[in-house]
């Protein structure tokens, strides 16, 4: 039964669509924004202006406000070092470490049959085209450790077989079930380093 204004009900189902936010959560986070008006103004403008802006990077997928995002277009990252990750927060996560000299491509997400996440649903299609077209020694896959990640894992493995170049995974200091993440920089680090040939 709805009693809020419909307005309210359409900004509390916006906040409940968000990953980690419930409707009890959804529904504190939009009474508490509504009782500040300044807020709420520079709130609406910023996800204007991120709307307004939003671009991918033709070339990883990685946020981007326009054009190669920063990571592709800086010459001093190894182009031939391709670390294959799921999402935005996963990149955020590995240049943290400072470790990383590779570039990125990000998939958008990880096989998962049950909620129709197929493989064309993801970049897939895209890494190969990314294949035949550059100088490319190595694919690190650096995907969560959960049965969606191993799933996509197993599957770009085979798939990557038919390229001539080294795929490796992270080392397995991550432990079963963890986010790349929310994976301490330390860890990272070393599962980086100590990642393995498959
Ligand atoms: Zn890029």
């Amino acid at each position: 039964m709805k009693h809020l204004p419909d307005f309210i009900q359409r900004l509390i189902d916006q906040f409940d669509k968000l990953p980690g936010i419930g409707p009890k959560t959804a529904t504190r986070l939009v009474f508490d924004l509504l009782h500040r008006q300044d807020d709420v103004r520079e709130f609406a403008e910023a996800l204007t202006q991120a709307h307004n802006k939003i671009h991918f990077c033709p070339e990883c997928f990685n946020l981007s406000d326009d054009g190669l995002c920063n990571i592709c277009a800086n010459p001093a990252r190894d182009k031939s070092l391709v670390c294959v990750v799921a999402h935005n927060q996963d990149v955020e996560a590995i240049e943290k470490t400072g470790d990383f000299d590779g570039v990125y491509h990000l998939l958008n997400g990880l096989m998962s049959p049950l909620e129709g996440v197929t493989p064309d649903k993801l970049k897939i299609k895209e890494l190969e085209k990314r294949l035949e077209k550059n100088v490319i020694k190595e694919i690190i896959l650096a995907l969560d450790q959960s049965m969606e990640g191993e799933a996509t894992s197993i599957y770009l493995s085979k798939l990557l077989k038919n390229y001539p170049l080294t795929v490796s995974q992270l080392a397995r200091g991550i432990p079963m079930g963890a986010n790349i993440e929310y994976t301490d920089e330390v860890t990272l680090s070393s599962a980086l380093k100590n990642r393995k040939q498959i």
